[in-house]
């Protein structure tokens, strides 16, 4: 039950959702038709489950692949209606990746910030060939959102993290969805949290469907982070943060308070789920539910799993679980926690030998 224009075509969340957002000019919508994401059942989880209903909202789909398409559509064309020549960008690598998009886009330049040795193979390789100036620094993501504030407050260029409000402006359409697909919001939505942008988008999008009238219930908010990088659980900024799930190692997030307030006006939580839950999640979607999510995006089910254990969750509950990326972006990752590749001989008889017939 997606929103579709008269055509049958999506036009991307600007046009899509234009009566919720900021007012742009036509000429400055710079899209490449993010959104309309799928809510797939998760239907081979039964066991974990049982009779909770759980969807996956697979923002991997997304056109560079991650979430952050839907905030860099609105941050960059409002950038573009402003005159901006420039972007600039802090990242554990999607946002860098979708700038330097949507950048190309709208024919600006775009500077991405980030920790050197830290960012996913396939989010690298989309920043240098969108055409974006890749800067690495030696230090983690905290440093190098500080230094990029600095610069875009006294020099020509617009930031484009989530501290930005068109970003979380823009991804708050992907609340906007959940709810057209489903016809109410679920009981709880699950997602990672890094920065804690896009939980605060998730619970403004509810909020506002709710005040509409479009829906008559709101979501609980659950919130995880990585245990080594859990400053909101922790309640103290952590200097140097440790996790597999590069995409939220954070320490200090621009968005705590927003988060904070997300989780106490839902009745939900923010907690903390180790680097093990969050490859087991992830290799788990992969492998019975046909879903390749990067890492990071994975600590959503793997919270979900979590609250299913403590007995938070109820049969008939419907649970919404955000998977942030796609499992392409860190191939590295997936080899590493994957069996090998059998080797074996150009030979039938071998072969049949190793498939067990
Ligand atoms: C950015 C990102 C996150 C974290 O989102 P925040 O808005 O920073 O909390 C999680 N997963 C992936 C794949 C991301 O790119």
């Amino acid at each position: 039950m997606a929103r579709l224009t008269k055509k049958g075509i999506w036009e991307g969340i600007i046009r899509e959702f234009r009566d919720f957002l900021p007012e742009i000019s036509d000429d400055a919508i710079t899209t490449l038709k993010e959104g309309n994401t799928p809510l797939i059942e998760a239907t081979n989880l039964r066991d974990i489950f049982g009779d909770i209903r759980l969807l996956l909202k697979y923002e991997g789909l997304n056109p560079t692949g991650s979430f952050k398409d839907r905030g860099m559509t609105m941050a960059v064309s409002k950038a573009r209606e402003e005159g901006a020549k420039a972007v600039m960008c802090a990242s554990t690598g999607n946002t860098s990746a979708a700038a330097a998009a949507y950048a190309a886009k709208a024919g600006m330049k775009a500077f991405v910030l980030v920790p050197e040795g830290q960012i996913a193979l396939g989010k690298l390789s989309q920043a240098i060939m969108h055409g974006s100036l890749v800067l690495q620094i030696k230090g983690n993501f905290d440093e190098a959102l500080r230094i990029v504030k600095e610069i875009t407050k006294d020099y020509p260029v617009t930031l484009v993290n989530s501290i930005n409000p068109y970003r979380i402006e823009g991804q708050k359409t992907a609340a906007f969805e959940v709810c057209e697909h489903l016809g109410h919001a679920p009981t709880y939505h699950f997602l990672p949290v890094g920065n804690a942008g896009n939980i605060t988008a998730y619970w403004k999008g509810y909020k506002e469907y709710e005040a509409k009238g479009l829906i008559s219930n709101l979501p609980k908010m659950m919130g995880f982070q990585a245990e080594g990088a859990a400053p909101i659980v922790v309640g103290h900024p952590i200097e140097n943060p440790q996790t597999i799930a590069t995409a939220i190692k954070i320490g200090n997030p621009a968005s705590w308070e927003a988060a904070v307030a997300a989780k106490n006006e839902s009745g939900g939580v923010i907690d903390a789920v180790t680097d093990d839950e969050i490859i087991e999640a992830y290799k788990l979607l992969a492998a019975r539910e046909g879903v390749f999510c990067e890492p990071a995006s994975a600590a959503s089910v793997a919270g979900a799993i979590k609250m299913k254990k403590e007995g938070v969750l109820a049969d008939g509950d419907t649970v919404v679980c955000t998977l942030t990326g796609h499992g392409l972006k860190d191939p590295d990752r997936a080899i590493s926690s994957s069996a090998k590749p059998v080797k074996v001989a150009a030979d039938i008889k071998k072969i049949l030998k190793v498939m067990g017939f």
